[in-house]
């Protein structure tokens, strides 16, 4: 996709449907809770349209958020029926696109943990609960400063670095001191082997330098989901 993606604006309903491109169980490879077997709802559409975005969230359906929670319940469990994988990670697209409130209601009511992967510029009320990780965009001038109400919410932030693209060559100042958010410096897949191996270097100096945490996407190691 590599930012090809159409730009679509936030919805506003009352969140008993959403857009779903897919929902697979798989083990969380990038950030906090890297290594953690999960349930993935991977969510339709982006308000941005980042140029190395690797994930594919167009083509979605609407699917009501009771057969959503149906889907999660069976991915979670093992091959002997036992409800193992208790994280579920809201990915995009972008999550806050839409009225994901409800559908986190529910997974908590159903004793799920769940986890939302944001790209810092929309915000909803959702339950104190719910981890929220923000992996923040440049827009070409820098990183923007994280608003205000999802800052106070943020439990990491993750940078994806780049050596061969000035704008992410450095960590922003986005407000991360303010919470002493922990920072995740996590190369950019360029698919292309030695800007990749640039990149990893990068970020591992950025690591060692100023104390960052290293996140890799251990899925494309594992040659996973
Ligand atoms: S914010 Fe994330 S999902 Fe959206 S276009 Fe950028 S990289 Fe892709």
């Amino acid at each position: 996709m590599r930012g090809k993606n159409p730009i679509r604006p936030p919805v506003s309903d009352d969140g008993s449907q959403l857009g779903v491109k897919n929902i697979f169980a798989t083990l969380q490879g990038e950030g906090p809770h890297v290594g953690i077997p999960s349930v993935f709802i991977r969510l339709g559409g982006c308000n941005l349209a980042c140029d190395f975005c690797d994930a594919e969230f167009e083509d979605y359906d609407m699917i009501p958020i009771t057969a959503i929670l149906h889907n999660v319940h069976k991915l979670s469990c093992n091959n002997k029926g036992k409800s193992v994988r208790k994280l579920v990670v809201i990915t995009g697209g972008e999550p806050f696109r839409q009225n994901i409130t409800p559908l986190c209601d529910l997974l908590l009511a159903n004793g799920f943990n769940v986890q939302i992967e944001t790209n810092g510029t929309l915000y909803r009320e959702i339950a104190p609960k719910i981890d929220i990780v923000c992996s923040p965009k440049n827009t070409g001038i820098g990183y923007t400063k994280i608003r205000g109400d999802l800052l106070a919410r943020v439990s990491a932030i993750k940078f994806i670095i780049s050596a061969s693209d000035e704008k992410y060559k450095n960590v922003g100042d986005i407000g991360q001191d303010l919470y002493n958010i922990p920072v995740y410096v996590q190369p950019m897949d360029e698919v292309d082997n030695a800007k990749n191996a640039a990149n990893k270097q990068l970020a591992l100096e950025l690591a060692m330098q100023y104390g960052y945490r290293l996140s890799l996407q251990t899925q494309k190691i594992l040659k996973i989901d």
